[in-house]
């Protein structure tokens, strides 16, 4: 592969921002193709676990302008209100989608790369090149990168195994204005979900919360399953009572899926939420999906040389090394114990009575900086 080699990125989120921005900067010819038109929100509890910072400090892609407020603390509570307070090993920060994706969307305009927004990929086709159709026209490229998220039509256009099941996880999401402290990021359960708080830059705190699908549909509404159900819990109760709730109406998402997904499909290299989603208990897709977007573009930059078939082999080989127990221990935690009320009790309880099973749940889910 040499450097006029035509890389497009399908997808601008964290993960495709960066690997367009890396791989331009070694000279490859990358066009990076975005549904949406920036800067929007999406529902994410916008907590960034540390792993990332040195690495996007050296990239000159940290978002220091905006002080990103500095999260040490984590607060975990059960759905009655018991709750426990652990130092984090590494911490995080806080910063909204809205501003970061931007903040990387204009290095990457500034810096050369060629970014297609309110432009949809239809389909990729692969033989010996590939042919990626978008609303707009047929693009052809050497190497394509499935950086689309979690859940895209190009999942359904690409037979992905996953895309069959349905997914019974919604996800809401909230910025307000509240009283909540900048190093701290909550964890509150209730009968059914889980629901993050922290802030985020500007004096502003992201609420954001899972639930099953079943549970919404037995309230009837969001604004009943939060006045009846999350509000058992007395930490959510206080909080959405007093919260200045600064969107007209919440950003949500359904069909969350935690199913195992492959890091190579038809070819295509994932990277983030397409190779594989972890809980959003965890806290840390994003470092993943930035992670994943460093170990590609570094097999892309470093092994110019390699045939196609070759490029797969060690990229699906690295992916697996650097994530696959990580998302199996996540898929644990959220299938086995918050998928059900009886399983959410226990393991909370456990964690709020030991700083032991926590620590060891953090570290098992998380990695480390790269
Ligand atoms: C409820 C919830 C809370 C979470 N909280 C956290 C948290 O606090 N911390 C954390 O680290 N992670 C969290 N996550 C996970 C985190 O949001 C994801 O892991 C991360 O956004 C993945 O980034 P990505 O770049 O892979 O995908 P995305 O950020 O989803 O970007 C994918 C992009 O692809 C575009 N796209 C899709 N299809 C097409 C197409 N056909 N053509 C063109 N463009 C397309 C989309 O518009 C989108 O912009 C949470 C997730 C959920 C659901």
């Amino acid at each position: 592969m040499i450097s006029g080699t035509r890389i497009i990125i399908a997808g601008g989120g964290l993960a495709g921002l960066i690997a367009a921005i890396r791989l331009n900067r070694a000279g490859f010819s990358c066009v990076l193709v975005e549904r949406k038109t920036y800067p929007f929100h999406r529902v994410c509890g916008e907590y960034i676990s540390n792993e990332t910072r040195e690495f996007l400090k050296r990239e000159g892609l940290y978002p220091e302008s905006f002080h990103p407020p500095q999260i040490k603390t984590l607060q975990l509570s059960s759905v009655s209100g018991k709750s426990s307070v652990n130092e984090l090993d590494l911490g995080g920060f806080g910063v909204s989608r809205y501003i970061f994706d931007q903040h990387l969307v204009e290095i990457a305009i500034r810096e050369g790369v060629d970014v297609r927004v309110a432009t949809e990929i239809e389909s990729i086709r692969y033989d010996k090149q590939f042919i990626v159709r978008t609303t707009i026209e047929e693009l052809q490229a050497d190497v394509v990168i499935g950086a689309f998220g979690k859940r895209s039509k190009l999942d359904v256009q690409l037979s992905r195994k996953f895309i069959k099941e349905r997914s019974p996880y919604v996800g809401v999401k909230y910025h307000a204005k509240t009283d909540h402290p900048d190093n701290l990021i909550a964890l509150h359960n209730f009968r059914g979900g889980y629901c993050g708080v922290s802030n985020v830059e500007a004096g502003k705190t992201n609420i954001c919360y899972l639930t099953h699908r079943d549970q919404l549909k037995k309230s009837g509404s969001i604004e009943a399953l939060e006045k009846n159900i999350l509000s058992e819990n007395p930490h959510l109760n206080k909080l959405f009572s007093q919260a200045d709730f600064l969107f007209e109406k919440p950003e949500v998402i359904n069909e969350i899926s935690f199913e195992t997904k492959e890091p190579v499909w038809n070819h295509v290299l994932m990277v983030g939420d397409a190779a594989g989603m972890i809980t959003p208990l965890c806290g840390n897709g994003m470092a993943m999906a930035i992670h994943s977007a460093k170990i590609l573009t570094d097999i892309l930059i470093e092994n110019r040389g390699l045939s196609q078939p070759e490029r797969e082999k060690l990229y699906t080989a690295a992916w697996r090394k650097a994530f696959s127990k990580r998302l199996w221990i996540g898929r644990q935690i959220q299938n086995k114990l918050f998928g059900t009320e009886w399983g959410s009790n226990i393991a909370v309880n456990l964690a709020v009575h030991s700083k032991l099973v926590t620590n060891s749940l953090i570290k098992l889910t998380h990695g480390k900086p790269f």
